[in-house]
């Protein structure tokens, strides 16, 4: 078992050089001070994961610093970064929290980046244990080890000497990580904290990895205890909450692989975590995915945002007023908001303008107040009959323009000013409705409609 092995080797073989360096630079300053340094969290998994030596590209490194011989030593991560940065200039460097975690961060431009190290000191130093103890040592960072997710993710690799290599595995994330499975580190875990149920879901996907069978007890349990709903009503600590489960959310519906991870969810019946009515019905996933095709289809150079479409598309299976509360408490921009808020009246109004036999013309007119994002999700919703017109319009009526422009009006005597307007609609309304098959056709038109003389 690696437990025992010293896995320097592995990490030295799969970073960037420069990468490598760093991390000795920092084990050696930490030994020097008499202190611990480990790497935790995400990077020892997918170390531990690229068996085949494939180089790793990590971006973002978390380092806990530990074994303090007295209490003095709070700003330890900050000391290290400072280190860190000495020896690696260009890195832009953030201490919060009161636990003093510093964050160190390298833009693309630079050797390292672009990299984020996260250095936090492990919280040994707020109590006055006796300093030699090293079952204390080991204690601090079992504790930080604790307070994470799963035991895949509560995994840590000595990087100070003595015993540089060496994993630390106190909840069996070795075994877990060979045999695929998510499995979290208490019973109360997921009432502590919802979003792990979504990260749960985002690491089983990504992974290819399965949600070990108590865990998904737990997670059925939380979310029918309603401790979500609870901590939605607590003001004070909502908010925070909530801006983590908008980052989970942003996180699996703009990944590769959100619809398996979204399947996953509705399976867990974890959309109740946004709202307790809320519930990813068969029909509901079609709306979802046939909004995706039409995404394909209409925004080909991706300007859209599209998790975001996903999102107001799910939460818009909610009652008007439930969804305005989701989207505000989740803080979703203000676009994703404002339509939300229209849909409710933009929906019957665009089904009155599409259900009368009306010529294209006359839906271009009407619908061009409304932008693209509110119509996909408008034609998501629609049923079949408004889908094929709404369709026309938003693929080709929308794209439609007249046969002659300003240039040619003015190339012709029409004197600019306001009629160019009025002209252009009336040339583009007769090709819309198939009036005029080309440009001759449209300049004799202009001639009959609008001749000059009479100008
Ligand atoms: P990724 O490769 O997706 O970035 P990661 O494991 O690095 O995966 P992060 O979200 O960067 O994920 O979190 C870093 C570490 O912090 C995790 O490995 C986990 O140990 C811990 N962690 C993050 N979020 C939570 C949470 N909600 N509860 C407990 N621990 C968490």
């Amino acid at each position: 078992s690696p437990t025992n092995a010293c896995l320097l080797p592995n990490l030295c073989d799969r970073l960037a050089p420069k990468l490598w360096d760093m991390l000795q630079g920092a084990a050696t300053a930490a030994s020097d001070r008499g202190w611990h340094l480990y790497l935790v969290g995400g990077a020892v998994r997918d170390v531990l994961l690229a068996e085949d030596g494939r180089p790793l590209q990590l971006e973002d490194i978390d380092l806990v610093v530990d074994g303090f011989h007295n209490a003095a030593t709070v700003g330890a991560g900050v000391e290290l970064a400072n280190v860190i940065r000495d020896g690696f200039p260009g890195a832009r460097l953030d201490v919060h929290g009161t636990f003093q975690t510093a964050a160190l961060l390298w833009s693309a431009r630079s050797d390292l980046g672009p990299l984020c190290v996260d250095i936090a000191t492990a919280r040994t130093e707020f109590y006055p244990y006796p300093a030699a103890n090293p079952e204390v040592e080991a204690s601090s960072i079992r504790q930080d080890l604790y307070r994470r997710d799963f035991t895949i993710n509560a995994l840590a690799l000595r990087l100070s000497a003595p015993r540089a290599g060496e994993l630390l595995d106190f909840f069996g994330g070795y075994l877990d990580l060979r045999a695929g499975l998510i499995r979290v580190l208490h019973a109360n875990s997921f009432i502590e904290d919802p979003t792990r149920i979504y990260r749960a879901v985002r690491f089983a996907v990504r992974l290819h990895f399965e949600l070990e069978s108590q865990t998904v007890d737990y997670i059925h349990y939380a979310i029918a205890s309603g401790a979500y709903e609870r901590s939605r009503s607590e003001r004070e600590r909502a908010p925070a909450l909530q801006t983590r489960l908008k980052a989970e959310l942003k996180y699996i519906l703009q990944a590769p692989y959100w619809r398996p991870a979204a399947h996953l969810l509705a399976d867990l019946d974890a959309w109740r975590c946004l709202h307790p009515d809320l519930v990813l019905t068969a029909e509901l996933w079609w709306q979802v995915r046939y909004l995706d095709r039409c995404l394909h289809r209409l925004d080909r150079d991706n300007q859209l945002d599209r998790w975001r479409l996903r999102l107001e598309a799910i939460v818009a299976a909610l009652p008007h007023r439930d969804r305005l509360d989701v989207a505000a408490a989740l803080q979703l921009p203000a676009d994703s908001q404002e339509r939300l808020s229209t849909l409710n009246a933009a929906e019957p109004a665009i089904a009155t303008v599409l259900s009368k036999d009306s010529p294209p013309s006359t839906i271009v007119v009407a619908l061009r107040r409304y932008q693209q994002p509110l119509l996909l999700l408008v034609l998501a919703r629609a049923p079949k009959l408004l889908r094929r017109r709404l369709w026309q319009y938003l693929a080709h009526w929308s794209h439609i323009r007249p046969l002659l422009d300003g240039n040619d009006l003015r190339a012709r005597g029409y004197k600019p000013g306001p009629q160019y307007r009025e002209i252009l609609d009336a040339l583009l309304a007769a090709y819309l409705d198939g009036k005029l098959a080309n440009r001759a056709a449209a300049e004799h038109w202009l001639e009959q409609h609008y001749p000059l003389n009479a100008r």
